[in-house]
């Protein structure tokens, strides 16, 4: 498959590139970037052989099948409507567009072009997550309880531009971080939260968006689900932990990029490593995208998937924002 990438981002060249090449039948052929410059730099960074600053190039190129969008937020929507109208599949960046409606939009447009439109939510293509999904779905801790997860880190310096001060370019931790945790609670629990309470704060780093927050999710399970996302916590670590009625998972380390961390089980039995597959989370992420180019089913998150982790972030925003108890509204995502 020939790729075209729009963006000339961190996430593209610390990741993406290498994981699409992972694959050998895949192939780069453009860079597509706001500028002349920084996409001829990338280009010739990552040997890509065409680069531009007019998605049109790109999409107009019949070899071209797929396209990598990573962009800043506020791209991500008339970017993919345009490699949708031009038949080309698309994996999309979290959080897929600024709003749920635009977001229902993108997954509509590429229904109806009958092209895969699928979401760069990473975590579900970790072993780790993978293995902690299937430990609850295999009823070894019973009836789901709870879930918490820690996703409080401290942004690196060389990411510390537009998601700290441009709400405009869709920044905050909670388009960042919080549709992450989103994803991986729906992955792991396999249902969508009802309602929400929040709270958020600028607690250092942000600067007319919020660089922290935690959140309270309701199940229709019953379950109960805690999420805390920071940008500042340098000693915080990552991790999750579920507890059922007959036994509890602690994973530490685990709300990472890297196939990283430790799975625990705990029963009236004792306590037990849990071993997993160590694959490299964004290369399954790409191997999950060809294959469902090629129509088998998989994992990974599609457009409807990131649709719905954007309703749970932006309603935690919403509940923080009002002090309020937040019903999420999941439109037509169904
Ligand atoms: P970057 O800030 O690195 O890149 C975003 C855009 O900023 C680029 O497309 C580029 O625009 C522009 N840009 C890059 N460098 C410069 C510069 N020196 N001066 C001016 N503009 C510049 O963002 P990230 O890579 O961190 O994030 C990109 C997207 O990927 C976001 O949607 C984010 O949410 C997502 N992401 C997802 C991750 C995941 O694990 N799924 C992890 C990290 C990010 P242009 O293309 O016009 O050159």
């Amino acid at each position: 498959m020939n790729w075209g990438l729009i963006g000339a981002s961190t996430i593209a060249g610390q990741y993406m590139v290498g994981a699409i090449r992972s694959y050998e039948e895949n192939k780069i052929d453009w860079i597509v970037s706001g500028s002349a410059a920084r996409a001829l730099a990338f280009a010739q960074d990552h040997t890509i052989p065409q680069s531009t600053t007019e998605l049109s190039d790109a999409l107009s190129d019949a070899r071209v099948s797929a396209v990598y969008i990573s962009s800043t937020n506020e791209m991500h929507k008339g970017q993919a409507l345009a490699a949708i109208a031009a038949g080309k599949h698309v994996l999309c960046e979290k959080p897929l567009a600024m709003t749920p409606a635009d977001a229902a939009e993108m997954v509509r447009a590429a229904r109806a072009a009958g092209v895969v439109f699928a979401t760069n939510h990473h975590l579900r293509a970790s072993g780790s997550h993978r293995t902690i999904r299937a430990l609850i779905a295999g009823g070894k801790i019973g009836r789901v309880l709870s879930l918490r997860v820690f996703h409080a880190v401290e942004l690196p310096e060389h990411l510390r531009g537009w998601r700290l001060d441009n709400p405009a370019a869709g920044g905050g931790v909670i388009p960042d971080i919080t549709v992450h945790n989103a994803d991986t609670v729906r992955f792991l629990l396999g249902e969508d939260p009802v309602f929400v309470v929040a709270d958020m704060a600028a607690t250092g780093l942000g600067k007319g968006v919020e660089d922290s927050a935690m959140s309270v999710w309701s199940m229709p399970s019953g379950a109960m689900v805690f999420s805390h996302e920071s940008f500042t916590h340098p000693f915080a670590g990552s991790g999750l932990e579920v507890h059922g009625t007959e036994g509890s998972i602690f994973a530490r380390g685990v709300m990472t990029q890297e196939p990283v961390g430790t799975v625990e089980l705990v029963t009236s039995a004792g306590q037990v490593v849990v071993p997993y597959d160590t694959t490299r989370l964004y290369e399954t992420v790409i191997a999950n995208f060809n294959a469902l180019v090629q129509g088998k089913p998989v994992l990974s998150a599609t457009g409807t998937d990131g649709m719905k982790s954007l309703v749970i972030a932006l309603g935690v925003r919403e509940a923080a924002r009002t002090g309020q108890r937040h019903t999420l509204n999941y439109g037509d995502a169904a």
